[in-house]
């Protein structure tokens, strides 16, 4: 049976755990030859191994996509070895959560340059391929807090924001290219990312609210994303909302 994205090449940032790598899988698993972006090589490994066992087909890509260079490189990199890039999945990203009075402002550096400018960086870089193409993908992961604001989540709510943000505006600009740009905003998912919180208050807040709820596994937003990209070509799905059944806010 021919696979839903059979001959397509997908490249997603932060594949190295959480929903970046569980997109992976799901991808690979749909046909799609995957690129597989993050800091971490012994990660991607693992999961290119695992892709490999399932008969699919996954390059790893070690690489800081707050780093404008390597992200030039990581891209002409994956367009060599596998000729096209049909989707971006935009997914790198921190949660440094904590009051903005008295925060520690490498936290807020930090957040902007990989959620917002690693984002941007990447978009950049693909573009010129997917316009050749005249057909691409790209699909950013914001966040409820994209929607959302609340108190000791000011500066991740402003990078979410913004993607959102900057999706719409995306779309207008590249939608004659037949180049479709999708939202993901998730609310709470079980992954690694509360244990990079620095601010320890704001840690344990984050680990008491989690352990009251049944949050998302990865795999729920990986099939959020494989539904987006999935979708005929006339159909471009602009934005998915998705909560936790227990989440309130
Ligand atoms: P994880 O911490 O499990 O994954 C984050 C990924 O981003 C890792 O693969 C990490 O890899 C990568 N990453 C971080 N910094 C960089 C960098 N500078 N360059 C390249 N890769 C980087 O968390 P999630 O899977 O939860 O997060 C994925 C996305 O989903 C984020 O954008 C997050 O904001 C968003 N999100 C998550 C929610 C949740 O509740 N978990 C809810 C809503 C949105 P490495 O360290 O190896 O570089």
């Amino acid at each position: 049976m021919t696979k839903r994205l059979e001959g397509k090449v997908a490249l997603i940032t932060g594949a190295s755990s959480g929903i970046g790598e569980a997109t992976a899988l799901a991808l690979a698993a749909e046909g799609a030859q995957v690129a597989v972006v993050a800091r971490r090589a012994d990660r991607l490994q693992e999961l290119v191994k695992r892709i490999h066992e399932q008969d699919g087909t996954a390059v790893p890509v070690v690489a800081d996509v707050a780093d404008e260079k390597q992200v030039q490189n990581v891209v002409n990199h994956v367009k060599g070895k596998l000729g096209r890039i049909d989707i971006l999945v935009n997914n790198a990203g921190l949660m440094l959560l904590g009051m903005i009075d008295g925060a520690n402002t490498e936290d807020w550096r930090r957040m902007v340059d990989v959620n917002i400018m690693g984002l941007l960086y990447t978009t950049h870089s693909v573009l010129p391929i997917m316009k050749e193409q005249k057909n691409g993908h790209i699909i950013n992961i914001s966040s409820v807090a994209g929607r959302t604001a609340r108190a000791g989540s000011g500066v991740y709510n402003v990078t979410k924001w913004g993607v959102v943000a900057l999706s719409e505006a995306l779309r207008q600009e590249v939608y004659k290219d037949h180049i479709r740009v999708s939202v993901i905003e998730p609310g709470a998912v079980a992954t690694e990312l509360t244990e990079h919180i620095t601010d320890e208050e704001a840690k344990k807040k984050q680990a008491e609210w989690l352990q009251g709820i049944t949050p998302l596994e990865s795999e729920d937003i990986a099939n959020a994303i494989v539904y987006a990209v999935t979708q005929p070509e006339r159909v471009n799905v602009n934005e998915i909302l998705i909560r936790p059944t227990e989440q309130e806010r």
